[in-house]
């Protein structure tokens, strides 16, 4: 029997239900897996919320690693029993079973648990075309990363470190502060309590950022233009606050010919080279001990409702993963 996350209307976490849902065996093209760990991400409250439009009714969830129970025609390159991880595809990650598409699942190296592979997938190779695609970081720069203390913050500050450049990055509290400093965060913003804009003048000389990473959208998306350095790059990849509204482009001259960019990863990853390229580069930036991967929440994949609401009220640090077992 296979239980899952669906969703028939889009809605609070209310809206999220633990069905019974069959497994067919799997198409052509298509593996079976069974689940080990599912990762939690913001974009799951997107879909579920509807802010990002999906056919209902519907799984839910992007990112999960588990084992290969069965492989479908013309599949050559997984066999039963291989240990597979994802991030995109089809929705439905919640779920103990499910067919996905095999060209879309990367093998988990040997000291990769089920667990860190699901917890890293996503916000993993978020950081990875943040920081080595949509703006390459280079020894000496200095980049500002909003929610610093989340799942795809401490990653990016881990790994922004270690390419050598200094981290500014904002939280909403003292105990996020200090978890983001521990992984090399170095200078950490409460923005609730002070003007971020203004401190990264004050940290950066007056000279401002050449890169901003803002996921939270409406509530920080003007003042981070104004952290830009002239020709800096402002990349808006989440509406953790709402999305930003429609503006002007105009305004990018007058604060100094700035660049604007709307990344996802999926847009990243569309290519399987990309995808194995990425994930290959992740693998190797956790293997070498310069990322650290932090499961700070765990719940039962039945309890995904719960998952949603702790994530939404900013009561969440690092990565989260569901139990589907
Ligand atoms: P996080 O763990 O970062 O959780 C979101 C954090 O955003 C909160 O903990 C909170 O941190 C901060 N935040 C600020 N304002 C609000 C608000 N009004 N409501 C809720 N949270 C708020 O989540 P993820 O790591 O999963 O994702 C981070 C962001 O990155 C999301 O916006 C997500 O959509 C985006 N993303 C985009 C991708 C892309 O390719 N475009 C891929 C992956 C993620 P604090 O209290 O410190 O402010």
């Amino acid at each position: 029997m296979n239980q899952a996350i669906r969703f028939h209307e889009t809605g609070g976490p209310e809206v999220l239900r633990w069905e019974t849902v069959e497994v067919p065996a799997p198409a052509s093209g298509e593996v079976t897996l069974r689940h080990h760990s599912v990762g939690l991400n913001y974009i799951d409250t997107y879909h579920r919320s509807g802010l990002y439009p999906v056919p209902l009714p519907s799984g839910i969830g992007l990112e999960a690693a588990g084992e290969v129970t069965a492989v479908g025609e013309g599949v050559t390159e997984l066999r039963v029993g291989d240990r597979v991880a994802y991030a995109g595809g089809p929705l439905g990650a919640y779920a103990q079973h499910r067919n996905m598409p095999a060209d879309r699942l990367v093998k988990l190296p040997e000291g990769i648990s089920y667990e860190q592979g699901a917890a890293m997938m996503l916000q993993g190779m978020t950081a990875q075309y943040l920081l080595r695609r949509t703006y390459r970081v280079q020894a000496g720069d200095t980049v500002l990363i909003h929610a610093a203390a989340g799942g795809v913050g401490l990653i990016v500050c881990q790994w922004a470190k270690a390419l050598g450049a200094t981290v500014i990055g904002t939280v909403g509290s003292e105990e996020k502060a200090e978890l983001a400093r521990a992984h090399g965060c170095d200078h950490a913003i409460l923005y609730n309590r002070e003007k971020f804009a203004d401190r990264v003048r004050e940290i950066t000389g007056g000279k401002g950022v050449p890169v901003v990473y803002d996921s939270i959208g409406k509530d920080t998306f003007m003042d981070s233009l104004s952290c830009l350095r002239p020709r800096g790059l402002m990349v808006t990849y989440g509406n953790a606050s709402g999305p930003v509204a429609p503006f002007d482009p105009g305004l990018l001259a007058k604060m100094g010919s700035l660049f604007l960019t709307r990344p996802t990863l999926f847009g990243y990853t569309a290519e399987r080279e990309d995808l194995v390229a990425m994930a290959q580069d992740l693998f190797e930036v956790v293997g070498s001990g310069k990322v650290k991967i932090e499961v700070r929440q765990r719940y039962p994949l039945a309890e995904a409702a719960q998952a949603h609401r702790d994530l939404e009220a900013r009561k969440t640090t690092g990565s989260t993963v569901l139990e589907p077992f």
